[in-house]
């Protein structure tokens, strides 16, 4: 499994309970977001009103489910959470929904994968709280209205154009959640340090800040092995040396990237002298499906600067060269 990705892996989820923040006011960073969920909160209390249906999206590890959770927590109601591939038929959705109490937040993980039919359930669901549901088949087919008590749909997805029109306009917020800043990552760090009760000097806590791509999930995840090794070498604390050696076991470089971003720049670089070169082509040449490729991989390498998007296709930057120290050849 890569070290160095967002996705959630099984070896995070024994930590990650003890490290969600559960208030507005402990969740670090994308300052945008939080200062726009607060007013909306706070105007929908006062309203008496459950809130607007919410879409966060962006790239996975980003706290996206962490921040449904948080939502549900200040509005003061029950989070309840699913994903769009668990919902099968319109028979799940109405299960869920109808069990909710009135003001609930409803968390739908990977919600551009809710199936067609489903989504279509969903619509006055969101829009005028009931459901159309059919019952029986052929002749004897009849539809049913159920009426549903208020909720707050909490969507995650990693792009929104990954939506149907028809269901991204059906949100009142869209929150795109940005990758880290180091400072912010870094308090991330020294806050997951405390909860575990180990000790790390300021300037490995930066290292790990500034390698771990933007993503709470992966500084996490690295502090964790990096620990690890720290215990077992008997410091009283985690040192920047123990945390560079640890790293470069891990086979992470001085910029977070790991053996497949290096696939993936290098095989560009190699075999289409740094492009421009389309997205199929390199994921057949390195042999990762493109949707991969595009969600998970290249955001990170898009927001470094080492790839840029071109009408004719990417091209690795001179940054990227620079990185490798590599001459591009004219
Ligand atoms: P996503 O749903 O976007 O994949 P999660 O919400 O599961 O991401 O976040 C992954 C982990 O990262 C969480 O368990 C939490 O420990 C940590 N995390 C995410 N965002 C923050 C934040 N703003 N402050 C502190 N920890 C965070």
């Amino acid at each position: 499994e890569r070290m160095v990705t967002g996705e959630l892996q099984s070896e995070d989820a024994t930590i990650e309970l003890s490290l969600r923040p559960t208030t507005l006011n402990q969740y670090i960073g994308q300052h945008k977001v939080k200062e726009n969920l607060k007013i909306f909160i706070q105007a929908a209390k006062m309203r008496e009103e459950p809130l607007d249906h919410v879409l966060l999206y962006g790239p996975p590890g980003l706290g996206k489910t962490t921040l449904a959770a948080i939502i549900a927590n200040e509005m003061g109601v029950q989070f309840r959470s699913t994903s769009g591939p668990a919902i099968e038929r319109a028979g799940d959705l109405a299960a869920i929904l109808s069990s909710l109490e009135p003001g609930d937040v409803l968390f739908i993980d990977e919600v551009h994968r809710i199936p067609r039919t489903v989504e279509e359930v969903l619509y006055p669901a969101m829009e005028d709280f009931f459901l159309d549901i059919v019952i029986g088949t052929g002749p004897s087919a009849r539809s049913v209205r159920i009426d549903l008590p208020p909720f707050t749909l909490v969507g995650a997805t990693t792009r929104a154009g990954l939506l149907s029109a028809p269901l991204r306009d059906r949100f009142g917020v869209m929150s795109r959640l940005e990758f880290y800043e180091t400072k912010d990552l870094c308090a991330i760090v020294e806050r997951t340090a405390d909860i575990f009760e180990m000790p790390i000097t300021k300037e490995a806590a930066l290292e790990v800040a500034s390698r771990s791509r933007g993503t709470p999930r992966i500084a996490n995840r690295l502090l964790k092995r990096i620990r690890d090794i720290s215990q077992v070498k008997g410091e009283a604390e985690i040192s920047l040396e123990t945390t560079s050696l640890a790293l470069k076991m891990l086979q992470v470089d001085d910029a977070g990237l790991d053996h497949t971003d290096h696939r993936l720049l290098l095989g560009i670089i190699e075999g289409f002298n740094g492009g421009p070169v389309g997205l199929d082509t390199i994921a057949a040449t390195i042999g990762e499906d493109s949707q991969t490729i595009e969600d998970v991989y290249e955001p990170f390498l898009l927001q470094l600067g080492f790839i840029q998007r071109t009408p004719r296709g990417r091209i690795v930057t001179p940054k990227a060269y620079a990185h490798f120290g590599i001459n591009r050849q004219e």
